[in-house]
């Protein structure tokens, strides 16, 4: 489980995020939506120890893991696959798959194969090109690399920051059931961060919704998606 109580992340001298609660069950998909700039990417950012909580504290399974850096917190369980994608467009799939598990098994090399296998059965679209380089991919196939990166170091939760982004409505439900998947056949925890609203009640178990760096609202996603204020600013429902 992860669970988060009080976290609040400056930026120089701005508070951006204010006194966050949330938590993640073992086995769940939990979704964070809410307009740009709300905080939803420093909150994940937060999480992965790129910035240092400023207040409060996160464990994932009983061990603390805010206040530690980015390596540090892979190592502890929780990859985060960032906004924008960012694979090595010059490396192979392969290569980068082989990156995402660096921090976990730099001493077990030999267990490469196993995992690579693993991802691969997850994606099958890049089984096809696990020889071609990242930037030649699509946009589709580019993101469900970015994925099978962040599932390479076996974590117990996985961070998702937009990953609709730009993609056509078939491309995106090929990944929401990967999400599915991966939750179901891997139990690995998900907090995913959309802008997409209707994908991201689609395939959540809960959902938290952001404004200025708080947690406005949360509940179920038919809670959410029954909620006047969402319906009109997040679903164009009047
Ligand atoms: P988006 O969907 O646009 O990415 P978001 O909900 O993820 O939005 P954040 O990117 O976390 O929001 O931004 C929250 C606030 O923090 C915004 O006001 C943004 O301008 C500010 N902010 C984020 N990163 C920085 C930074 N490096 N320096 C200064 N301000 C920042």
């Amino acid at each position: 489980m992860l669970y988060v109580q009080g976290l609040s992340t400056h930026i120089g001298k701005i508070q951006i995020l204010h006194s966050i609660d949330l938590h993640v069950h073992q086995g769940e998909i939990v979704s964070i939506i809410g307009a740009n700039g709300a905080g939803k990417s420093t909150l994940l950012n937060t999480l992965a120890g790129l910035y240092f909580p400023s207040t409060g504290k996160v464990t994932l399974e009983g061990e603390v893991i805010s206040g530690l850096p980015a390596h540090k917190v892979v190592r502890k369980g929780l990859s985060l696959v960032p906004e924008g994608r960012q694979i090595f467009s010059n490396l192979t799939v392969k290569e980068n798959l082989l990156l995402g598990m660096y921090s976990r098994y730099y001493k077990e090399k030999n267990q490469a194969k196993d995992h690579i296998e693993m991802i691969l059965d997850m994606f099958p679209s890049l089984k096809k090109h696990i020889d071609n380089l990242g930037g030649n991919l699509s946009g589709g196939e580019q993101q469900m690399l970015a994925i099978g990166r962040g599932l390479m170091s076996k974590p117990k939760i996985i961070l998702l920051d937009e990953p609709s982004m730009g993609l056509a409505p078939k491309i995106v439900n090929e990944i929401l059931e990967i999400l599915m998947r991966i939750k179901k056949e891997m139990g690995t925890m998900i907090i995913l961060v959309e802008q997409n609203v209707k994908a991201a009640l689609k395939v959540a178990d809960r959902v938290y919704v952001m404004e200025q760096g708080n947690i406005a609202l949360h509940g179920t996603p038919e809670e959410i998606s029954m909620n006047p204020q969402v319906k009109s600013a997040y679903l164009g429902i009047k």
